[in-house]
């Protein structure tokens, strides 16, 4: 058997939106490519004579029952250059917040030493926290865009990393902007080489990103000119943001008298490599266009309590199979864990479910149906991020890259009894978990954390 090493553990994985499996004492086959060569379950045939040829090779490692395995968690939607200002300059309205404070912080990023320094610093906090797969926006700068493709090559994240187009004359500070359509379509196209030629210099690869900021910040042609530019690069990623806030939303109606979804769409943007941030504001009309188009949504539960004026209704947009994951938003939402992510989105389900305003009576305050289970927002976090993706990741199965966080139960976790579920625990886990109980991270079958 293809099999470097194997590791028997509990584990946890979504297998849909609603149900979370348990797998007690699996063995997980992992092969040199860093997939998951095989699992075999307790009270499968072949387990006992797998278990013995696996610990007389030398090969099997075994997990105590204070630790269980879950997939590493999948970060569609990461500013890496505001990492500095994470946790703080949350006090404006997105329009304000950009050219006040993000602006002039991104801008500093074509100093290599400072991109280097913090980019560094982001990503293995990302890590920390078990991310394992993580969607960037760098910032305009092309060299230090790279540089940030090269970071996680080197210290083993999954990443899809974009340099940002923003050529608008009127809309973007002089100081922060591409020099107009034709620079930036030049410098997207050599930022895309630029890392397809390092993609496969690191086991668990990194991707370039086509990555308009959003419709505001660029001009007609420079849209026009990166839909073109997907079409040459076939299989190309693409991201931006998608009816964000008020503000957002209603420019993009006013500009060309349709949603952004629609103009994206009229741009050829809208593939099924793309992941746009946040959806608001989307009318039924864009969710089905762009499950239509196998587009996915980056839900940002954290940065949309402060910039979106609205709860994404995640429910709604899954039962019309529109594709949702989860990101962090750094910093717009001001933590790089998804596990704070992840809680975020439950708790915003639950208030756009029942209503905030307690003037209005019960039952006329809120949107029925929309309340995110822990299994549903764990979905999110993982296997929906490998579906948007379309990447083997999110599942602890055959095939699936050998992604996983090792947590350690203790006292941060109370368990003082024998919990009446297996799944009892691991909500516990998810919900109460601080970054010392992610003991070990892995990412295609090598250790990180
Ligand atoms: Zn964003």
């Amino acid at each position: 058997m293809n099999c470097s090493f194997a590791l028997e553990a509990n584990a946890y994985y979504s297998i849909s939106f609603d149900n979370v499996k348990f797998v007690e004492s699996g063995i997980f086959l992992v092969n040199e490519e860093g997939f998951i060569e095989d699992v075999f379950e307790k009270d499968s045939v072949e387990y006992k004579s797998i278990r013995k040829k696996l610990v007389e090779d030398g090969k099997l490692r075994v997990l105590d029952d204070k630790h269980f395995i879950i997939p590493g968690f999948i970060d569609l939607h990461i500013h890496a250059p505001q990492w500095p200002q994470s946790g703080s300059a949350l006090d404006q309205a997105l329009e304000v917040w950009l050219n006040k404070y993000t602006f002039p912080l991104e801008s500093k990023f074509k100093d290599l030493e400072f991109a280097s320094e913090v980019y560094t610093n982001f990503v293995k906090q990302s890590l920390k926290f078990g991310t394992t797969t993580a969607m960037y926006f760098a910032t305009i700068d092309v060299k230090s865009s790279s540089m940030l493709a090269k970071i996680c090559a080197r210290l083993g994240q999954r990443a899809l990393v974009g340099k940002v187009v923003m050529d608008d004359k009127i809309s973007n500070p002089s100081y922060y902007r591409d020099e107009n359509a034709k620079d930036s379509l030049k410098k997207t196209e050599y930022f895309i080489n630029d890392v397809l030629a390092i993609k496969d210099s690191c086991k668990q690869k990194v991707y370039p990103v086509i990555t308009p900021r959003f419709i505001p910040s660029c001009t007609d042609e420079v849209l026009k000119g990166l839909g073109e530019l997907a079409k040459e690069y076939k299989g190309i990623y693409i991201q931006s943001h998608v009816s964000e806030s008020d503000w957002e939303h209603s420019y993009v109606k006013e500009r060309f008298g349709i949603n952004d979804s629609f103009a994206l769409d009229s741009f050829n943007l809208l593939t099924d490599r793309t992941i746009l941030a946040h959806g608001c504001h989307l009318s039924d009309d864009d969710m089905k266009l762009l499950a239509d188009r196998s587009s996915s949504i980056a839900s940002c539960p954290i940065s949309n309590a402060y910039f979106a004026n609205a709860v994404l209704p995640v429910k709604d947009a899954i039962d019309k199979s529109l594709n949702i994951g989860l990101a962090t938003d750094i910093s717009g939402g001001y933590s790089p864990s998804m596990y704070t992510a992840i809680r975020q989105a439950i708790i915003s389900s639950r208030m756009l479910n029942d209503g905030v305003d307690p003037r209005l009576r019960s039952g006329k305050r809120g949107r029925e149906d929309s309340s995110l289970s822990l299994n549903n927002a764990f979905y999110l976090a993982t296997l929906a991020g490998g579906k948007a993706l379309k990447l083997p990741v999110g599942k602890l199965e055959k095939d699936y890259a050998f992604d996983i966080q090792i947590i350690k139960i203790d006292d941060n976790i109370p368990s003082f009894y024998k919990e009446k579920s297996n799944l009892d625990l691991f909500h516990k886990a998810i919900l109460l978990a601080e970054s010392t109980n992610i003991e070990e991270v892995w990412i295609q079958g090598n250790r990180v954390k």
